[in-house]
């Protein structure tokens, strides 16, 4: 049943008086209160369907409110729902198989973490105590967590309010993107590899213990690697003994329409952050993937990570099923097909909205770049944007939500990223609602 108006309200009230909310200011939050989920859909307590185009953070891959992971959880807690992770149950080895095969190379040994941060941390970690270097290079506009070593991996202005407290021996490099680079894909790729070469040499190499990047750039703006950049990346990593992490936190588990992002460039890195799609959301979840080369070095030497609720039981379940209704759904495939119709569904719209600068995608995890002038390439909102140049982009926003769809609008982009399970019906259906709360930006962008 549907509670009434004044129920609702006191559901989001005593939210708002007890609990704090990520990243906004507390009296601007306006959330929607989600009484359940069906595929791609959210309901909120008073009825009003809303499209889910960004699959929550970008981890709902296989929809809202699959009965098959309840069914495997619920298994799951009636044998044990914990143990230590120095006791060992049937699905974390079964878990630690499946990972095996999925990953290429000799990535073949898991250490379950709770959550893309933990995986990250761990890979920092442990890339320092394998190599005795103290160094982690990184790209800027990249995200790898919010804990204190994975925010000063990242190179999002999420890192800018919480700069007195980063850590040291984060060294980050700017990549730029086609969009905004002037002198064509061939003169990219050659100045993103000479300018690695360059802090690599200013570093150091010798102390530089891994490179950490993002298997496909996410939330800072599905920015593209030019082709070949991370094969050049992984092949100074191999001259100067230098790891190479890909966290695959966001791009993994088909979003991009294979496993891995890095699947798109013919690499395979020495670690794999993973964590979102792994689980979907049905339960906290990551896992730091680490090469036999790596493992070995433990077999006779401690190795010092630990969690208490590394390789939980019930979230090792709800993985292992997970990774089964990819495969049984096909899911990967259908996120390669669905990506490719909405290339073709952008481009008409591009025709339509001038506020539509670039549009950025691999298989399910894109995004639209709005500008104010596609001359100029104004942005419609700029990096790290102070609220009064958000105006136009908040109405945009506010209008997505108010026409029935969730979906993450930040400064100047539009993110589209649904469940890998959608139809063309439904793009259509989500794109409709973009369509319209685009003319909004196209009455500040020049014709
Ligand atoms: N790495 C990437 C690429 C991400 O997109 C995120 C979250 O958005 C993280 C790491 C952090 O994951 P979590 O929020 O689970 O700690």
């Amino acid at each position: 049943e549907t509670k009434t108006i004044s129920e609702t309200k006191e559901i989001i009230q005593d939210n708002k008086d007890y609990t704090l909310f990520s990243w906004s200011k507390q009296k601007g939050t306006n959330p929607i209160a989600v009484k359940y989920g069906e595929g791609v859909y959210l309901y909120d307590y008073d009825g009003k369907r809303y499209i889910d185009f960004s699959s929550g953070l970008m981890n709902v891959n296989i929809g809202h409110g699959d009965q098959r992971i309840t069914a495997a959880v619920m298994k799951q807690m009636q044998e044990v729902s914990y143990v230590t992770p120095s006791c060992v149950t049937k699905v974390r080895g079964e878990l630690g198989k499946k990972l095996a095969e999925i990953c290429p190379g000799d990535l073949n040994k898991a250490f379950f973490t709770l959550c893309g941060a933990t995986s990250i941390e761990n890979a920092i970690k442990l890339a320092r105590l394998y190599t005795g270097r103290h160094k982690i290079l990184t790209r800027y506009q990249s995200y790898h967590g919010a804990s204190v070593g994975a925010i000063s991996a990242s190179g999002d202005p999420r890192r800018i309010p919480v700069d007195a407290q980063q850590a040291p021996n984060f060294v980050h490099f700017d990549l730029p993107y086609a969009y905004r680079y002037e002198h064509g894909e061939e003169a990219l790729l050659k100045d993103c590899v000479a300018q690695l070469e360059r802090i690599i040499a200013y570093e150091g190499p010798g102390n530089i213990a891994a490179i950490l990047l993002e298997g496909q750039s996410g939330s800072s703006g599905c920015f593209m690697y030019p082709d070949g950049y991370l094969k050049s990346v992984r092949q100074i990593c191999d001259k100067h003994g230098i790891l190479l992490i890909m966290d695959e936190v966001m791009s993994g588990f088909g979003r991009t329409g294979k496993w891995f992002g890095f699947q798109h460039h013919d690499i395979v890195p020495d670690m794999i952050a993973m964590a979102k799609g792994l689980t979907c959301g049905y339960l906290p979840f990551g896992c730091l993937m680490v090469s036999d080369k790596i493992a070995v070095k433990y077999d006779d030497a401690v190795l010092p990570l630990g969690l208490t609720y590394s390789a939980h039981p019930v979230s090792c379940a709800a993985a292992l099923e997970t990774l089964k209704i990819y495969e049984d759904d096909n899911l990967i495939e259908n996120a390669e097909a669905m990506g490719r119709y909405l290339d073709s569904r952008i481009e008409e719209l591009k025709q339509k909205h001038p506020c539509i600068g670039d549009w950025r995608n691999e298989g399910l995890l894109g995004c639209l770049e709005l500008v104010k002038n596609r001359k100029t390439k104004e942005p419609m909102a700029p990096f790290n944007a102070k609220p009064d140049e958000m105006v136009v982009m908040n109405k945009v926003a506010a209008k997505i939500k108010e026409l029935g769809m969730y979906t993450f609008v930040r400064w100047g982009y539009v993110f589209i990223a649904p469940p890998l399970i959608v139809t063309k019906e439904q793009i259509d259906e989500g794109l409709a609602i973009i369509s319209e709360a685009l003319k909004i930006a196209d009455e500040a962008a020049q014709p």
